[in-house]
């Protein structure tokens, strides 16, 4: 499946959307147009019962039940209602949020938005590994702690984090621990009730369902529930008010439906075929090196520095031939480095020849030998001599 030719490595910035979803999207944009919440006629009932089927197939699939997930419009409001929300509602004395440094902007600027309500943001660091580190989580933990905030897997490096350790660490001190599981559901299985978090966000655009869509799942258990911070008709117990996106929801649904019988599978597939993608590219320039090589990753991942290359000069010329996405971030139109991977402890310029290509669901060989063979001609292109013609 090539759209204009690319050869499409950027699973983790978005996920096509499956055809599979869109068969089930398309019957219900015909037929569940009823406002969900209009509860004086069939057609709402009908529109009402797809949503909550969405709702319970998802809560089964991810080990949770079906009242405790709540419909958003993506991961970054269903972060925004965890973090900021779940801050706004802490006891008075519980004022601080401890967030990892590698979190998603969505979550460490909701974490600053609740510093204009007298809280006190802390950045827990991590490892030269990407991996969150616990020793440093315990010592800043106490009863002042109102959220913790570390998510799952990271969309940068792909390195998976120890979510229930986690979990255990922040109930032992009575926190509200929210994880950003957004890249989890194609690294692996997901098991809620298994994980122990208070609160967890997912978007359906990550696992090839539509955009628009997500969950903030809240356990029974949570200390607390996070403060609303949008207000109207009281839906989704008042969480998240809204008109709920049937369509959206039931592709949502459908696609996590597809994680749970295909998932297993897909995943060692994606991560031959990943392997097979680095070992070729480290085959044409053993520049090539995998970020955080021994660190557990998501099976499509392949995050790189190729050392005294730019990467945004590569990624140039590999247009339109292949997709894929630098290892650092673009905020409000400045390109600055990485926090994720300064935080990692690599300097500006090593951050400057990080490429993170991503492989998924709809990539196969041929698109690989493809990339590759692209990445050599832009490599010669940008005047780096490949190991081939530099021998
Ligand atoms: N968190 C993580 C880890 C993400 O990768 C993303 C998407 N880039 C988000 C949050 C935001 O998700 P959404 O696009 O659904 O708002």
């Amino acid at each position: 499946m090539l759209i204009d030719g690319t050869v499409y490595l950027d699973y983790q910035a978005a996920t096509p959307v499956d055809p599979r979803v869109i068969e089930v999207m398309t019957a219900s944009m015909a037929t569940d147009f009823a406002n969900p919440s209009s509860d004086d006629h069939s057609l709402g009932w009908r529109a009402r019962r797809s949503v909550e089927q969405a709702r319970a197939t998802i809560a089964d699939v991810w080990g949770a039940l079906a009242e405790e997930i709540t419909f958003t419009s993506g991961a970054t409001e269903a972060n925004n209602i965890a973090v900021l929300g779940g801050a706004l509602a802490a006891p008075s004395e519980r004022r601080r949020l401890l967030v990892s440094a590698i979190e998603h902007k969505a979550v460490l600027e909701a974490a600053y938005a609740a510093e204009r309500h007298g809280c006190a943001v802390e950045i827990i660091p991590v490892g030269a590994d990407g991996i969150v580190d616990l020793a440093a989580l315990r010592r800043s933990l106490d009863d002042t702690v109102a959220v913790v905030s570390v998510m799952a897997v990271n969309n940068e490096t792909g390195i998976v984090q120890p979510v229930r350790q986690v979990a255990d660490l922040a109930a032992q001190f009575g926190a509200f621990f929210h994880c950003d599981a957004t890249q989890a559901p194609l690294a692996g299985e997901i098991d809620l009730f298994a994980w122990g978090v208070d609160a967890a966000s997912f978007s359906s655009h990550k696992l090839y369902g539509p955009k628009g869509v997500g969950a903030l799942y809240l356990s029974p258990d949570r200390p607390w529930t996070p403060r609303s911070l949008t207000f109207g008709g009281g839906q989704e117990g008042g969480v998240r008010p809204g008109t709920l996106p049937t369509p959206l929801c039931g592709g949502f649904a459908a696609a996590v439906d597809i994680m749970r019988r295909e998932g297993e599978a897909e995943r060692a597939r994606v991560a031959s075929l990943r392997d097979d993608f680095v070992a070729a590219l480290q085959a044409l320039d053993a520049r090539f090196k995998l970020t955080a090589a021994d660190a557990p990753r998501h099976p499509g991942n392949a995050h790189m520095t190729l050392c005294g290359v730019d990467a945004a000069d590569l990624l140039v010329r590999l247009q339109p031939a292949v997709a894929a996405s630098l290892g650092s971030a673009c905020t409000s139109g400045v390109i600055g480095s990485s926090h994720v991977l300064s935080a990692m402890g690599l300097s500006d310029e090593e951050a400057g020849s990080c490429l993170r290509f991503c492989l998924g669901r709809f990539s196969d060989a041929s698109q690989v030998a493809q990339a590759v063979e692209a990445i050599q001609a832009a490599l010669k292109g940008a005047g780096n001599p490949t190991k081939a013609s530099a021998a």
